[in-house]
C-alpha cells in the first residue's frame, strides 16, 4: 500500500485563484478579505464578534492581555494542552495552575479546574482534545458562580457540534487556529470569537500594536494581525468545512464500529452533549506496553501515527522552572503514553481505511 498520512488538507484551485485574486488586487495586507473571512466565520459560528489574527498562539496571549492577566495572577489549564496557553500565561508574567483531566473524554472537568480556584485565579482556559467538545455548561455555570472568565482554547473544534450549536459562543471567548494540520487552515492563522462588546473592542486595539487612530498607542498591543492572502484563502477553505466534517464523521464512526470488538483496543467516546466532534485527530488508546510496537508496526506498513503532545508537567522546560513530578497529573501522562492519533481525512477513501483497519486489528489480536 502506498503511503497513509494521518491528515491531508483539501486544497484546490480555488485557494490558488482567491490568493492570486488577491496578489492581483494590490492590497494583501489585512483589509477588505480579513473583514470578510471574519464575518462569514461570525456567521458560521453564531458569535456576534469575530476577529481574525496571524496564529491561534498569538489568539490566546492577546486573549489575556485583554483579560488584564499579569504578575501574580494565576491560570488555570489542564496538563494535557498544547503548549500554546501555557507559554502566554507566562509571557504576561502570571502563573500557569495545571490540573488533570477526565479519563474517559480525556477533556479536562468542571471538578479538575474547580479544585484549583484560589482567591488569586484571574482566568481558567479549557481545551477540545482532538476536536471533542468539553461539556461547555458546567464551565459557564462555574464562571457564573465564581465570576472567573472563561477561555475556550478551540484550536481543534473548528466546527463541532455541542448541544445543537457550533463551538464559538459556549465560553467567554473561543481561541481558533488555522494551522497546516487544522480542519481548515490559512498555512498560519487564527480566529477569536466572542459575544463580549468590551473584550472584542479591546482585542481589536490589542491586534494592532494597542492603536487607536494612526500612531496613537493607548494600550500595550502587539502585531497579531492577518494578511488579506491568508484570509482569502481562509474563506475557500470555510465553504468546505461541513462537507468535509461530515466526511470524516463517516470515518470515525466506521473506525469506531471496527475498534469495539476489540478489547485491546478503547475508541475515542464521545458523550451525548456533542452532535458532531470535529474529529481533528482520531486517536486509539491502547495498553502502554504495546503502544510504541503498534507504531514500529504502522510505520513498517507505510501508515502514519502521531502520539499526542507531552503533558505540560513533563515538559523540560516548564518541568524545571515548576519543579513539577510525572506523577502530579496521572491521567494526563497516561493518555500521552497510550494514545496513537490514527490517519483520518476527509477524502482518505474505504480502500486505504480498511488497510489501516486490518493491520492494527491484525496486530492487536
Ligand atoms: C494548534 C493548536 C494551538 C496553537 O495554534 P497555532 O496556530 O499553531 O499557534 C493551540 N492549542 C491547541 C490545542 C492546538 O491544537
Amino acid at each position: 500500500m502506498e503511503f497513509i498520512p494521518i491528515a491531508s488538507p483539501r486544497i484546490g484551485e480555488e485557494e490558488a485563484k482567491a490568493v492570486y485574486d488577491v496578489v492581483k488586487s494590490g492590497w494583501i495586507s489585512m483589509g477588505k478579505k480579513v473583514k470578510e473571512f471574519e464575518d462569514l466565520i461570525s456567521d458560521y459560528t453564531g458569535a456576534n464578534y469575530a476577529l481574525a489574527m496571524n496564529n491561534g498562539t498569538s489568539t490566546l496571549h492577546a486573549i489575556l492581555i485583554a483579560l488584564d492577566i499579569s504578575n501574580g495572577d494565576e491560570v488555570i489549564v489542564p496538563s494535557l494542552a498544547y503548549i500554546s496557553p501555557i507559554n502566554a500565561i507566562l509571557y504576561q508574567g502570571a502563573t500557569p495552575i495545571l490540573c488533570d483531566n477526565d479519563p474517559l473524554t480525556y477533556n479536562v472537568t468542571k471538578e479538575n479546574i474547580k479544585n484549583k480556584i484560589t482567591n488569586k485565579t484571574k482566568a481558567f482556559v479549557t481545551v477540545d482534545m482532538k476536536g471533542l467538545p468539553v461539556h461547555y455548561n458546567t464551565f459557564k455555570e462555574l464562571s457564573e458562580e465564581t465570576g472567573i472568565p472563561f477561555i475556550s482554547d478551540s484550536a481543534e473544534s473548528f466546527g463541532a457540534v455541542y448541544k445543537n450549536k457550533k463551538i464559538g459562543t459556549q465560553a467567554d471567548v473561543h481561541s481558533f487556529s488555522f494551522f497546516a494540520n487544522k480542519n481548515i487552515t490559512t498555512g498560519e492563522g487564527g480566529m477569536i470569537t466572542t459575544n463580549n462588546e468590551n473584550i472584542y473592542k479591546k482585542l481589536k486595539i490589542i491586534r494592532n500594536q494597542g492603536q487607536e487612530g494612526r500612531y496613537n498607542h493607548t494600550f500595550l498591543g502587539n502585531n497579531f494581525r492577518m494578511t488579506d492572502i491568508s484570509a482569502a484563502f481562509g474563506i475557500e477553505q470555510l465553504k468546505k468545512i461541513d462537507n468535509l466534517l461530515n466526511q470524516k464523521v463517516k470515518i470515525a464512526e466506521k473506525y469506531t464500529k471496527s475498534f469495539s470488538k476489540n478489547k485491546n483496543i478503547t475508541p475515542p467516546y464521545v458523550p451525548n452533549y456533542v452532535n458532531r466532534p470535529s474529529w481533528y485527530m482520531y486517536s486509539i488508546t491502547v495498553d502502554q506496553e504495546v503502544q510504541r510496537p503498534l507504531i514500529d508496526h504502522l510505520t513498517k506498513k507505510n501508515i502514519e501515527t502521531r502520539l499526542s503532545f507531552p503533558p505540560v508537567h513533563i515538559q523540560p522546560y516548564h518541568k524545571n522552572r515548576f519543579d513539577l513530578k510525572e506523577k502530579d497529573f496521572p491521567e494526563a501522562l497516561k493518555c500521552y503514553r497510550s494514545f496513537i492519533d490514527i490517519p483520518i481525512w476527509a477524502d482518505m477513501g474505504n480502500l486505504k481505511q480498511d488497510f489501516v483497519v486490518n493491520e492494527i486489528l491484525s496486530f492487536l489480536r
